[in-house]
C-alpha cells in the first residue's frame, strides 16, 4: 500500500509526487488519461518555479524545449521588467507546459497509473480507499490535483465559491498556410487583445481568440477552423490563413477557490484548488509551488515527526496566495475588456507602472519571488537536499533533528525549510524554529534547550 496517493498526473501532481518520493515515501499516481497530453495549456514558467525546479535538479531535463527567455512578465500584457528581480532567472522561460510536466513524471520511482480516472473517495480515521479505473486503492492520504474539473472536489463536495464565467474564450494551436506581415518569429510577451499569435515548435502558433461569436457559442461547441479564421480575420486582415487546427478549446474567466484545501485526510493543489482566467501566466506556477509546500509538509506527517499544525499550515500559507492571484487575475481581466472605460483605466495603470516601486511590486508578485508566509524571512537559494530534508547552513545542529535537518558549511547562517524558505537567519533562536517547522528531536539523542513549554509556546 502507497503511503500517499496522487489524482492527477498535470505538473502540480507529479511535482507533489516527486517531492514525496525524495522524502522517502511511496505514492502513487493516478491518472484519467492513457497517455501523457501532447497539448499544452501554458507556456511559460515564472522565475520563483525556475528556481524551485533547478534546485530540484529538474531544470536541466526543460532546458532543450526553452524557446525563449523573456526579461519580462506582463500584467494584462503590459510588460513588467524582471531585470533587476533578486533572482539568478531575473526572466520568464518560454516552455510548453508538456515538457515540464515530462521532465518532473521521468524523475518518479514509481510510475504513473493511466487509464485510472478516480471515480470514488470515501475516507475513515486511518486512510482514504479511491477507486480508479475499476481498482480499488488505499492510502494514508490522497491528494487531489485532479484539475480546474477536480472530480475528488465533486465527490466530497467541497465548497468552491467564487464567480462564473462571463466571457468565452478560445485557446488554439494551428499552423498558418499565409500569414499576415509583420508577424512576430520569436516569442514575445501576449497582448491583451483578441487573437495574438505566438509561434510555437513545429510551425505551430498559438492564439487565444474572444469576440462576439465565442460569447454566442456554448462551452461545448466544437471549435472548427472557420471559427478560427474569422476570428484572426478580424484582427490582421484578410492575408491570414489557417493551415490546420492542431488543438483547440475553449475556456472561461470563472474565479473560484476552495474554503479549505485540507478536507480530512485529502489535500487540494494546483487548478483543483483554485481557478482564475489564465492571465498573466500564474495557474501553472501557483500549482507547482503548491505542490513545493504541501510535500514536506505531508511527507514530515507520513513519517510521524511533523509537529502539531504544520500540515494545516499548508492551507494557512498557500490560500492567501491563490486568493491574492484571483485578485490579480480579476484586475488584468477587466484592464483587457475592449471598451473606452477599460481604455482609461489602462491608461492610467500604464502610467503608475512607470514609477519604479510600483512596477517592482508587481513584478515581485507575478514572478513569485515575492511570496512570503508568517514566520519566514525570504528564499535561499540553494539546491535543495536531495532526500527531502531541510537545511542548516553554516551552524551547528543540535542533536536529534539530524534526520530532518541537513547540516551545510556556509558564511551566512540559515535554517531553510525543504521547499526553500529560510525560517531562522542567525542569533538566538535557532532550537525554537527546529521545533516549530521540524518537530521534537528524535528520542534518547544529545540533551538540548527542548522543553515542553517551548514546544507549545512555538508549535
Ligand atoms: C489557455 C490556457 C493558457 C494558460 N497559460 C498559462 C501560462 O502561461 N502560465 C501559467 O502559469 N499557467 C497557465 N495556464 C494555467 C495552467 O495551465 C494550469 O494552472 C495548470 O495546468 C494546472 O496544473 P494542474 O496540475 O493543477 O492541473 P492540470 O494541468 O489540469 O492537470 C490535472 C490532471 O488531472 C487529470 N485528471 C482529471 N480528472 C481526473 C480524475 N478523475 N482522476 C485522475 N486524474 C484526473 C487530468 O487528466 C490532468 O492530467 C493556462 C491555462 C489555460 C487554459
Amino acid at each position: 500500500m502507497p503511503d500517499v496517493l496522487v489524482a492527477g498526473a498535470g505538473p502540480t501532481g507529479l511535482l507533489t509526487a516527486f517531492e514525496l518520493e525524495r522524502a522517502g515515501l511511496d505514492v502513487l499516481v493516478l491518472e484519467r488519461d492513457a497517455r501523457p497530453t501532447t497539448q499544452s495549456k501554458a507556456l511559460g514558467l515564472q522565475p520563483r518555479s525556475v528556481e524551485v525546479l533547478a534546485d530540484r535538479g529538474l531544470l536541466a531535463a526543460i532546458e532543450p524545449h526553452v524557446q525563449a527567455k523573456l526579461p519580462a512578465g506582463h500584467f494584462s500584457g503590459l510588460p513588467i521588467d524582471y531585470t533587476d528581480l533578486p533572482t539568478r532567472f531575473p526572466y520568464q522561460l518560454g516552455v510548453e507546459q508538456v515538457h515540464v510536466a515530462a521532465a518532473i513524471e521521468a524523475r518518479l520511482r514509481t510510475p504513473v497509473l493511466r487509464d485510472a480516472a478516480v471515480t470514488t473517495v470515501t475516507q475513515d480515521d486511518d486512510g482514504v480507499t479511491v477507486t480508479a479505473g475499476g481498482r480499488t486503492h488505499r492510502a494514508e492520504w490522497l491528494v487531489a490535483a485532479d484539475g480546474g474539473h477536480s472530480t475528488v472536489r465533486t465527490l466530497l463536495g467541497a465548497a468552491f465559491p467564487g464567480s462564473p464565467a462571463r466571457i468565452s474564450l478560445v485557446v488554439a494551436d494551428l499552423t498558418l498556410s499565409a500569414k499576415p506581415a509583420g508577424l512576430a518569429e520569436a516569442w514575445t510577451l501576449p497582448s491583451s487583445g483578441s487573437g495574438y499569435l505566438l509561434p510555437l515548435s513545429g510551425g505551430r502558433f498559438r492564439t487565444i481568440v474572444f469576440g462576439e461569436e465565442q460569447q454566442r457559442l456554448g462551452r461545448d461547441e466544437p471549435v472548427t477552423l472557420d471559427e478560427l479564421q474569422r476570428a484572426l480575420t478580424a484582427a490582421h486582415g484578410p492575408e491570414i490563413e489557417v493551415g490546420e487546427v492542431r488543438w483547440a478549446s475553449r475556456f472561461g474567466d470563472a474565479a473560484r477557490q476552495l474554503e479549505r484545501y485540507r478536507h480530512g485526510r485529502v489535500l487540494f493543489a494546483g487548478d483543483a484548488a483554485h481557478v482564475h482566467l489564465p492571465v498573466g501566466g500564474q495557474g501553472l506556477n501557483l500549482g507547482l509551488q503548491d505542490a513545493a509546500n504541501l510535500g514536506w509538509k505531508l511527507a514530515a506527517t507520513v513519517r510521524g515527526t511533523a509537529p502539531d499544525g504544520l500540515l494545516d499550515s499548508y492551507h494557512d500559507e498557500r490560500h492567501p496566495i491563490a486568493a491574492r492571484v484571483l485578485v490579480s487575475t480579476r484586475a488584468q481581466a477587466v484592464l483587457g475588456v475592449p471598451d473606452p472605460d477599460a481604455a482609461a483605466v489602462r491608461e492610467v495603470v500604464t502610467g503608475l507602472l512607470a514609477v519604479p516601486e510600483a512596477r517592482r511590486a508587481l513584478a515581485s508578485e507575478l514572478s513569485g519571488l515575492g511570496v512570503s508566509y508568517p514566520g519566514v524571512s525570504g528564499r535561499a537559494e540553494v539546491p535543495a537536499a536531495p532526500d527531502g530534508r531541510a537545511m542548516l547552513i553554516g551552524a551547528a545542529l543540535p542533536g536529534g533533528w539530524a534526520d530532518r535537518v541537513e547540516p551545510r558549511s556556509g558564511a551566512e547562517p540559515r535554517l531553510v525549510r525543504p521547499d526553500g524558505y529560510v525560517v531562522w537567519s542567525g542569533g538566538p533562536g535557532l532550537e525554537d524554529a527546529l521545533l516549530r517547522w521540524f518537530g521534537r528531536p528524535e528520542a534518547g539523542l544529545p540533551a538540548h534547550a527542548f522543553t515542553a513549554d517551548t514546544a507549545c509556546a512555538t508549535a
